[in-house]
């Protein structure tokens, strides 16, 4: 026999080790502790750290507290309040549910836990050395917790020897306290560091003044407002217009049920909604609360319980997708339909009383026709609301206005500029239209309407037309015959290096004819536009509209003007060109007026 090697760790070892998964880095404790004072029902938070907190987390609450036995219980690793048996699992509404929170960070900390439940005579006070509990007294403090972490990873140096400068773990942190109070507008949170406060704040009436809170005024007025209910799931947020954009996804914030989360799915529907409306890499600014029955989600599916697992995923794409990408395809009804808004006007059905999903439908290619449902609950940022909140800030007022997009064609035409740049002026401001990124979205609009309805429109040609081709491109044209003719050319060849053209998109002409062909041929790659798969139509789509549509620097008459602009008004999406460049940009006339000193 040989020895035996196999054995037990000892709980201290096996708690150390679930603390790996669960706390990654402080930020991960910070956004346990503020998760447990959540679910024990706290209106205030008050987080304080240290060193990006490395030297100190704490976290005080005024929620339910715990009794003695509790508290003691609750630093145990699998003791929780909140499940009972595994059929709990299927429909979770709180945060917590796996008990290791606690546990796991005592494992791998210095911690102090004070507890009172507001109806004891007093509370107790606990101090926890890697989890053993060193000392025990009462102690004198409000109805809440406060749980104080000290020395965070001070046993377990592997994991120390990866955190980041303070700097970086204090931006981490502000970074899950300002999710998590955005998910939770009604609660305050205060975060202080090295004893400086980073925010405050207060408690909010709507999503929409915590996200003014959270991410300014600034950013809230350029927010437009949607909310779409349909099949058991509902969406509802604020997302910004297309014409603001950040270089990283990081202000796309998702919630389930209340709980943030990182969601491909999610992500990848709010980003097919603003298609064509960003430029390459850019992204926008979204708050979304997707709210659906407990038991439509899984949120049992990662140890820190930041992924979910959709029952009907086909189902939560599409809603997310219209909720958003309807409210997109008319950025203007926030002016032209200054409904007030109030939170009341948010469908506040309980989760659990929501329908049932529908049974799983196959995920496919949404149109983009706005859904009757979206149309109804659209709700526009309220321009007195706005205002009465912030008195102030000038900035609020004149951004709010710049953020409004204007009926293009009931503004003074003052001029075409740079033979380039429509100027109009408003009651708002001074507007520069860009006429070729203007043309180009009404002009693709209309292509993808066309192809909606069956196909490109052509226009024969009285005299077909012949093209000549370089040999050298001669293989690669031929190839691209089939886009070509989808989009509107009628072309066949006609001889080893010529195509003979009989017929042209119908949407541009007389100006459709051979010499726009022959700007598509000479801007197609060698695999026509952009290889293949999704997208590749779009793409083809976008080159047309570019190439079709009025250049800068061709001068426009008056009448021109007048019939782009009404165009422009009865397209969806108006705000952008198919690559996501502004059509206008807005000077306002504040701001005019305060380069002038005025
Ligand atoms: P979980 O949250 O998954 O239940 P935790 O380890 O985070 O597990 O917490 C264990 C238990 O301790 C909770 O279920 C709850 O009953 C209690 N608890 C933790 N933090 C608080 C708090 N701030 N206020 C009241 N009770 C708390
Ligand atoms: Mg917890």
């Amino acid at each position: 026999m040989t020895e035996r090697i196999v054995h037990i760790l000892p709980e201290q070892v096996a708690s150390q080790i679930a603390a790996g998964e669960v706390v990654e880095r402080p930020a991960s404790a910070v956004k346990e502790l503020i998760e447990n004072s959540l679910d024990a029902g706290a209106r205030n938070l008050a987080i304080e750290i240290e060193r990006g907190g490395l030297g100190l987390i704490s976290v005080t609450d005024d929620g339910c507290g715990m009794n003695r036995e509790d508290a003691i219980l609750s630093l145990r690793r699998h003791a929780t309040s909140k499940i009972r048996s595994a059929s709990d699992l299927v429909a979770i509404r709180t945060l917590g549910f796996r008990g290791e929170a606690l546990a796991s960070i005592a494992s791998v900390a210095k911690m102090r836990l004070q507890t009172r439940r507001a109806s004891d005579p007093h509370g107790v006070e606990l101090a926890i050395d890697a989890g053993n509990i060193e000392e025990e007294r009462a102690c004198g403090i409000a109805g809440g917790t406060r749980v104080e972490v000290r020395e965070l990873f001070f046993n377990t140096p592997a994991r120390l020897k990866f955190m980041k400068t303070a700097a970086t773990e204090q931006g981490a942190i502000a970074e899950v306290v300002q999710r998590l109070a955005l998910a939770n507008h009604a609660i305050a949170f205060r975060l202080a560091a090295d004893g400086r406060e980073l925010f405050a704040y207060p408690r909010a009436n709507s999503p929409l003044e915590r996200v003014r809170q959270a991410l300014g005024g600034k950013l809230a007025s350029q927010m437009l407002q949607f909310a779409l209910a349909r099949n058991g799931l509902r969406v509802s947020g604020l997302a910004t217009m297309s014409q603001e954009s950040f270089a990283t996804p990081r202000m796309i914030f998702t919630f389930v049920n209340g709980r943030a989360v990182r969601d491909k799915l999610l992500s990848r529907a709010v980003s097919n909604a603003y298609q064509t409306l960003m430029p390459r890499g850019r992204h926008p600014a979204v708050v979304l609360f997707l709210d659906l029955r407990h038991d439509e989600v899984d949120v049992n599916v990662h140890p820190m319980k930041t992924e979910v697992r959709f029952k009907n995923s086909g189902a939560v794409f599409e809603v997310v997708y219209h909720a958003l990408r309807d409210r997109l395809s008319n950025q203007s009804e926030a002016v032209s339909n200054p409904e007030v808004f109030t939170p009341t006007n948010f469908d506040s059905t309980p989760v659990s009383q929501l329908p049932q999903a529908q049974a799983e439908r196959p995920l496919m290619l949404v149109a983009d026709s706005p859904s009757p449902a979206a149309r109804v609950e659209q709700r526009p940022l309220n321009l007195g609301y706005q205002r009465a909140t912030e008195p102030s800030s000038i900035n609020g007022i004149s951004s709010l206005r710049e953020a409004a997009v204007p009926m293009y064609s009931t503004l003074k035409i003052l001029g075409q500029i740079f033979a380039g740049y429509i100027a109009l002026e408003g009651d708002e401001g001074l507007l520069l239209v860009d006429q070729h990124a203007a043309h180009e979205r009404v002009t693709f609009e209309k292509l993808r309407a066309q192809i909606r309805d069956g196909g490109i429109r052509v226009q024969a040609m009285l005299t077909p037309a012949t093209i000549e081709m370089s040999p050298a491109r001669a293989a690669h044209i031929e190839a691209a015959l089939p886009e070509l003719r989808a989009m509107g050319f009628d072309l066949e060849p006609f001889g080893p290096s010529t195509l003979l053209l009989k017929g042209t998109p119908a949407v541009f002409g007389a100006g459709g004819g051979a010499r726009l062909l022959s700007d598509m041929l000479d801007s197609m790659g060698e695999n026509g536009f952009r290889a293949s798969g999704e997208g590749a139509l779009e793409e083809w789509l976008k080159q047309l509209a570019c190439h079709g549509s009025v250049r800068v620097g061709r001068a426009l008459e008056e009448r021109e003007i007048r019939e782009l602009l009404a165009e422009l008004d009865r397209t969806q999406f108006k705000t952008n060109c198919p690559h996501g460049r502004p059509v206008h940009i807005n000077f306002a006339r504040g701001q005019i007026e305060r380069m002038f000193r005025r």
